[in-house]
């Protein structure tokens, strides 16, 4: 059976890190990776334990860690806090930055002026992309082509809408409340799982599909406005 903690020994000295008291100290590291350390001074650390990455941040800086700062590990291994393998930085959009920086490179391509679009999932050029000032890399998260093709689903998917002058409304709130609706029913009958042939799971709020998903809601509002068009 694998142990899920390990326990280590950390030595670091005392002066220069004021988490400390003397040397040689015991550690455990989590199945997770990352590794936790028995402190005797407890400022800042739940249950006396602080993470070996943030002493090891903590002892360069030579004070504690900003309030916001978040520690990124080079290489994606959490067990590895040597300094040169830690980056501080000021604050979790810039931490998601380098990680999406991180997964363009681990794709072969260039963070600098490729990024890969969350809708069609193509790596495209940075200028494929509208701006988007409040995003940690500033762009948006769907290419321009992925953009435009959804407006037109949309604007294809309320035709109809515009036919009946505005009285219905609009297909995309119909058909979250749909969506909603329709994960009720099956949640009362005990049903937690439900997923397309391509394996996307559809108990999901509706925000969290994929457009190919949605449409299966909005062709059902689709269905709907038309017959209350024939009627009417
Ligand atoms: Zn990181
Ligand atoms: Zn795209």
């Amino acid at each position: 059976m694998r142990n899920k903690r390990q326990a280590f020994q950390y030595d670091d000295q005392p002066l220069v890190n004021p988490y400390l008291k003397r040397n040689g100290y015991t550690g455990v590291q989590h199945a997770n990776g990352y590794r936790r350390i028995r402190v005797e001074v407890c400022e800042g650390a739940a249950n006396g334990y602080k993470s070996e990455h943030t002493l090891v941040a903590e002892r360069a800086l030579g004070h504690r860690l900003p309030k916001h700062a978040v520690i990124h590990h080079v290489d994606g291994n959490r067990s590895n806090n040597s300094p040169k393998n830690l980056v501080i930085c000021e604050d979790r959009s810039y931490h998601q930055l380098l990680h999406q920086r991180q997964r363009i490179i681990d794709q072969g391509g260039n963070p600098d002026i490729q990024k890969r679009c969350s809708c069609c999932r193509e790596m495209k050029l940075r200028a494929e992309f509208q701006k988007k000032c409040l995003s940690s890399d500033g762009l948006q998260q769907e290419c321009r082509q992925c953009k435009s093709d959804n407006q037109k689903r949309r604007n294809r998917m309320n035709s109809t809408k515009a036919n009946l002058k505005g009285l219905l409304p609009d297909i995309e709130i119909v058909s979250a409340k749909v969506h909603e609706a329709w994960m009720e029913t099956k949640l009362a009958k005990g049903v937690t799982s439900r997923k397309l042939e391509s394996g996307e799971e559809l108990m999901v709020p509706y925000a969290e599909l994929t457009e190919e998903a949605k449409d299966l809601d909005r062709s059902t509002v689709v269905a709907v406005y038309k017959a209350i068009e024939a009627a009417a």
